[in-house]
């Protein structure tokens, strides 16, 4: 039968040549992928033979072998795993696309080292860093024997096997090694790559090995003596080493395992390139028992907020055999980020995907993995610097942690870390916050906004700094998830500075005063609020702020700025939000800015004056940037304040405000100026839908 030929999709053709044609000089990772995937099909099989023990009947042992062939400069990898069909290798190794493919080839592009490939979910064609022709040969139980070829290029070919010996079950990859690869082929390397980077392999993984011997044999020419004779030859025989005979390290005492065992550990079952950042090993006992190993990495893998992804990382085992690694009952999502494996005595083998949803041991064993992995988070934060990067690369899973785990919402919320108005260039703990609180502050004050840079000097700091009250910086737009649920530490409220109903303890004098203020200014505040209409809510007097004229807070429970600025950013995204929620914003004014006081003298004088209306929305404006809004209609507001810079050149210029145009005019008028839809050239317009 003749082969058939596929094109392999773009990017990974693209993969391909860089693969081979790169100079690498770190090329040992071919051994580690392949082996890798192998263990990957075996753990598939075993586990279907769980539930039906006759899958097995096609091969019983479960292995991986490894042959040089030194003669043929050919490296072969077999695998009693679960093999793949004919639509198996159509799909699987090179006609679907997958996201790691651009990504990894960014990531070199970056300066990654290629020993990451298997991070990004395509470590097969690590092959070709030391072969310019594979075979993967396999045999999957409902399908007969095939053969795919690939020599790069851009194409393969997948035709059924009547060549080699027939598999019974599983794969076997063969490599026809570069000229300048055959090192590959020394026992000698192979076992010391094996014992670098697969020693934790759950499976043996054989080497099949030469050996010449010497032999004694009848000596047929002597045979005319009396006395028979023997001579010797030499003969080559073989024989199957095993190179990974360590027991499973979670069985192991803690105590007897060296980092560098942990390190590798983890590297097989991550596929991580560097070692972990914090590792947790642990027994449970009494009514239930498990063991377990949890580890952190040191970076968050590229795609960790992607939808598609497989949720968990942590591999279940029962009573030492693999069950699966995609439970999502284990670890909550938050969590994703933590890898390792669980083993559990008590679990049936021939558990079902159903019964682990429903299955009341699971629960328990979630919930420990939940706290170990918290008290792990807390003893990296013993590390000042350790807790830097773990903190840079997970505090959004953290905040996300804050936002659905109610029960450990409050132990999270001791690894929160924030700028604030006291800070300086470190970040602070909410404890370390709470130790600083002066005796008669009482709540925990906020703000969010788009950066460090956007609100350090906001205008709603003033009146707190000038209390010597610290404030947090939360520039993260999960923060606004985060403390919506959070709402209190250690007893304390979270206290937005940005919104209604901010109570400073005031004492009796400072009490009065403020009445007198709100009588003195309580028309103002109607003048104003007649002036902008619907654009406010409300306008008050206030004590919040100090220096500036006055600020726009937003509903205790509705939106801040910052908020409305990240749903914005979604809308656009996502065409079916849509802005219903956005704040509803209210004005408070400084009766002590000269500002205020001023424009306070100018209605009073005379409501009337044009001048004193425009400084009125002027005074408006401002004040949405100052607080972290948008400006609707930012036009009207340079033309605003040209005028004002008119006024300060003292250019006379009788231009009347009613005829500035809108901003929606001038975006009318410049789209006339565009050609029409028919004139722009067709080939150009469909490239540009491409993306
Ligand atoms: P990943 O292992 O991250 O999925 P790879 O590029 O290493 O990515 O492998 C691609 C896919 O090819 C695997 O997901 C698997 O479906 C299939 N595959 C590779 N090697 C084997 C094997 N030895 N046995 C069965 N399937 C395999
Ligand atoms: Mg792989």
């Amino acid at each position: 039968m003749a082969a058939e030929t596929f094109a392999f999709q773009a990017e990974l053709a693209q993969l391909m040549g860089l693969i081979i044609n790169t100079f690498y000089s770190n090329k040992d990772v071919f051994l580690r992928e392949l082996v890798s995937n192998a263990s990957d099909a075996l753990d598939k099989i075993r586990y279907e033979s769980l539930t039906d023990p006759s899958k097995l009947d096609s091969e019983k042992d479960l292995f991986i072998r490894i042959r040089a062939d030194k003669a043929n400069k050919v490296l072969e990898l077999r695998d009693s795993g679960i093999g793949m069909t004919k639509a198996d290798l159509v799909n699987n190794l090179g006609t679907i696309a997958r996201s790691g493919t651009k990504a990894f080839m960014e990531a070199l592009a970056g300066g990654a080292d290629i020993s990451m490939i298997g991070q990004f979910g395509v470590g097969f064609y690590a092959a070709y860093l030391v072969a310019d022709n594979v075979q993967v040969i396999t045999k999957h139980n409902d399908d007969e024997q095939y053969i795919w070829e690939s020599a790069a290029g851009g194409t393969f070919t997948i035709q059924r096997d009547t060549t080699n010996e027939p598999l019974g079950r599983g794969t076997l990859i063969r490599l026809f090694m570069k000229d300048d690869q055959l090192e590959y082929l020394e026992e000698a390397k192979i076992r010391e790559i094996i014992k670098k980077h697969s020693e934790f392999i759950s499976y043996p993984i054989q080497l099949v090995v030469t050996k010449e011997v010497e032999k004694e044999i009848d000596d047929d020419e002597a045979e005319a003596d009396k006395k028979k004779k023997t001579k010797k030859v030499k003969e080559t025989t073989t024989e199957i080493e095993e190179l990974n005979k360590t027991k499973p390290l979670w069985t192991r005492n803690p105590e007897d395992i060296t980092n560098d065992e942990y390190a590798a550990f983890y590297k097989s079952i991550s596929n991580d390139w560097e070692e972990h950042a914090a590792v947790k090993h642990f027994s449970v006992e009494g009514q239930l028992e498990f063991r377990a190993i949890l580890f952190v990495p040191k970076r968050a893998p590229f795609d960790m907020f992607e939808q598609k992804k497989k949720r968990n990382n942590i591999k279940l085992y029962v009573r030492r055999v693999f069950i699966m690694d995609d439970c999502d009952e284990l670890i909550p999502e938050y969590l994703s980020f933590v890898k390792g494996i669980v083993d559990s005595e008590d679990l049936p083998l021939n558990i079902s995907r159903e019964m682990l949803q429903q299955n009341k041991i699971l629960k328990v064993i979630k919930k420990n993995l939940v706290k170990k992995c918290i008290d792990m988070f807390q003893e990296i934060a013993e590390d000042k610097e350790a807790f830097a990067k773990f903190y840079e690369a997970f505090a959004k899973n953290i905040k996300l942690g804050i936002h659905e785990d109610a029960q450990n919402r409050a132990k999270l919320a001791d690894l929160l870390r924030y700028y604030s108005t006291k800070s300086g260039e470190e970040t602070t703990s909410l404890k370390d916050y709470v130790t600083r609180m002066p005796e008669k502050q009482k709540d925990i004050y906020y703000i969010t906004g788009e950066s460090k840079a956007a609100v350090e000097n906001a205008p709603f700091l003033e009146a707190l700094k000038k209390r010597g009250y610290e404030v947090l910086f939360l520039v993260d737009p999960i923060d606004e998830y985060a403390v919506q649920q959070l709402k209190e530490y250690d007893g304390k409220k979270l206290v937005s500075v940005t919104k209604e109903g901010l109570e400073l303890d005031e004492d009796e004098e400072e009490k009065k005063r403020i009445e007198e203020d709100k009588a003195a200014f309580e028309p103002l505040c109607q003048e104003i609020k007649a002036v902008l209409g619907d654009k406010v809510e409300k306008v008050v007097v206030s004590h919040r702020i100090v220096d500036s004229p006055c600020v726009l807070v937003t509903g205790q429970y509705g939106w801040s700025a910052n908020m409305e600025r990240i749903m914005r950013a979604q809308a656009l995204r996502d065409a079916s939000m849509s802005l219903y929620m956005a704040s509803k914003k209210t004005m408070e004014i400084n009766p002590h800015n000269g500002i205020v006081k001023a424009l306070k003298a100018k209605f009073d004088a005379d409501k009337n004056d044009k001048t004193v209306k425009d400084l009125t929305q002027l005074m408006f404006e401002t004040a949405l940037l100052a607080s972290g809004f948008s400006l609707d209609d930012p036009a009207v507001f340079a033309q605003r304040i040209h005028r004002m810079i008119k006024l300060g050149l003292a250019i006379d210029d009788d231009e009347p405000i009613e005829e500035i145009s809108t901003s929606r005019g001038a975006a009318a008028s410049a789209a006339d100026e565009l050609p029409p839809l028919e004139e722009v050239d067709a080939s150009a317009s469909r490239m540009e839908e491409v993306d």
